[in-house]
């Protein structure tokens, strides 16, 4: 620890957002960065605690106190290497990961001022690639292949640290493009996807190979029709996962979780009702060149926008309505209002705290509501004009389990003529594999976050090592 005292001198400073007039009119990265001064500042006030619980909320394990340290001394390049000792992508998880290290942090038990972890990782890794530090490495190979199915973070960390082992990797996508949900989810206001790119190509020049196109099922996938609302995976070409895992030493099935969570009240079938992802993916896709036929555009321009679901995914919603030019956003949860405020009394510090979270798309405007449920599409035409919801509350179930819901208000209309389901993905069932096929990311554990994804990728590659090792 270069300066014990900074953290009682030295206040919390985030680099915070682009204004809202200037970033609601297009789509580049809405967050700033401090200067490499200020950062080294920020740096200094990590206090190298002897129970680090940094290190215990990270699901990487990335070692904070150990680059933050580097970092404020001006060591960038120990810092870069301290901190790719543990995550393969700090680009990614340095621009959209939560900071579960910083609600875990020491500092933020006391005032709320935690390190900055989460930019210190995006400035180290920035550098990095600035002064050339980010070089491919070819490994030696030792005549074992792996298949990796699935190009996400999961699919894509797992086979970095297969590659880097000598094993001969291969990766397929369904979609023609890796990345996953951080290119075909994640719009790139939280994260450009020339990011992905310049990563992939170190990736290829490390000797991975990538098929686009190709989507893996399962044999009994094969034989019946399988379950998924996406139709931007390739229907085509397909591989049986039990015939790959006969070709190849080992084969990993990373292949998040492509089915959403549907409402299916009334009306689901009017035009202007669509998931999250059908808006979101397609955003991304129309930035990348791609050109959308005017009757398939999903967009907001001039319309009353409704998100159905209170987390990220509908707040991602809600910063694209904004972008497009959407009339007005309103948000609707069917869950309670979470606490306001840095604490949970339920969840106490070191755990993450489930309390109100606002981001930078909740900033740039929308209407917020709790405890409502969604009763009726309503639509003239074929066409969404509304939807009926009803206010209501929560209360104990007499048997135990789930509270029960009770209407707390008649039925009220909320005018919309776009409607955008944002109420999470279903968990993939997975049929029992051979056992050199391995589970990796949120086609494990359901939907989660890129940090987890990346954890269970690096572990898949352990796991597969010391299988084939055997
Ligand atoms: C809108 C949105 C915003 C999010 N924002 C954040 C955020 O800010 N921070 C954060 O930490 N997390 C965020 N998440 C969650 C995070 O993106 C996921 O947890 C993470 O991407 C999971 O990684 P994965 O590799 O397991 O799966 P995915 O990223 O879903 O990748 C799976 C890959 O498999 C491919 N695939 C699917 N089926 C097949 C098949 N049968 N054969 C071949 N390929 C297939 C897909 O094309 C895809 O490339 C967000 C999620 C969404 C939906
Ligand atoms: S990946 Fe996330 S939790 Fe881990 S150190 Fe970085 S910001 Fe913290």
């Amino acid at each position: 620890m270069g300066n014990p005292k900074a953290f009682l001198t030295i206040q919390r400073k985030e680099a915070g957002y682009r204004p809202i007039n200037d970033r609601i009119h297009d789509f580049s990265e809405v967050e700033q960065t401090l200067n490499s001064n200020d950062r080294r500042l920020q740096a200094s006030r990590c206090m190298d605690c002897g129970v680090p619980f940094c290190h215990w909320a990270c699901p990487l394990g990335n070692k904070p106190p150990e680059w933050n340290d580097a970092l404020y001394k001006g060591d960038w390049k120990l810092a870069y290497e301290l901190l790719t000792s543990t995550n393969d992508f700090p680009e990614f998880t340095g621009r959209i990961c939560p900071g579960l290290c910083e609600k875990a942090c020491v500092l933020n038990l006391m005032e709320h001022e935690p390190t900055t972890n989460r930019e210190d990782e995006a400035a180290i890794i920035e550098h990095a690639f600035q002064e050339d530090y980010v070089k491919p490495n070819i490994p030696m190979r030792n005549g074992k292949k792996v298949l990796v199915i699935g190009a996400g973070p999961a699919g894509l960390s797992a086979a970095t640290q297969l590659n880097q082992m000598g094993y001969l990797v291969t990766v397929i996508d369904a979609r023609e493009n890796a990345g996953g949900l951080l290119r075909f989810g994640i719009p790139n206001f939280k994260l450009n996807k020339a990011v992905i790119d310049r990563r992939m190509a170190i990736l290829r020049e490390e000797g991975i190979e990538f098929k686009f196109g190709i989507r893996g099922v399962s044999k009994t996938e094969k034989e019946h029709q399988p379950i998924q609302n996406d139709p931007t995976l390739a229907n085509d070409k397909i591989v049986v996962i039990e015939d790959m895992a006969k070709k190849y030493d080992a084969v990993v099935v990373s292949t998040g979780t492509p089915t959403a969570r549907d409402l299916p009240i009334p009306g689901r079938d009017l035009k202007g009702v669509y998931f999250a992802l059908e808006m979101l993916s397609q955003e991304n896709r129309v930035l990348a060149g791609e050109d959308i036929k005017k009757e398939d555009l999903v967009n907001a321009k001039g319309k009353n926008v409704l998100v159905i679901g209170g987390g990220d995914t509908g707040s991602d919603c809600i910063g694209t309505a904004h972008r497009q030019g959407a009339k007005s956003v309103t948000q609707i949860e069917i869950m309670p209002k979470p606490p306001v405020g840095p604490e949970d009394p339920k969840n106490p510090w070191p755990n993450w705290p489930r309390t109100l979270k606002t981001t930078s798309s909740h900033e740039e405007g929308c209407v917020r509501r709790w405890n409502i449920n969604s009763l009726e599409f309503l639509g003239k035409d074929g066409k969404l004009t509304g939807v009926k919801v009803q206010e209501i509350t929560w209360v104990p179930n007499p048997d135990g389990g789930r509270p029960l819901m009770k209407p707390a208000k008649e039925p009220e209309i909320i005018k919309a003529e776009m409607v955008l389901l944002a109420m999470g993905f279903l968990r993939p069932q997975q049929p029992e594999f051979p056992e050199n096929v391995f589970l990796a990311g949120d086609a494990a554990s359901g939907a989660s976050l890129v940090v987890r994804a990346l954890a269970s990728g690096r572990k898949v590659a352990k796991d597969i090592d010391t299988f084939l090792s055997k």
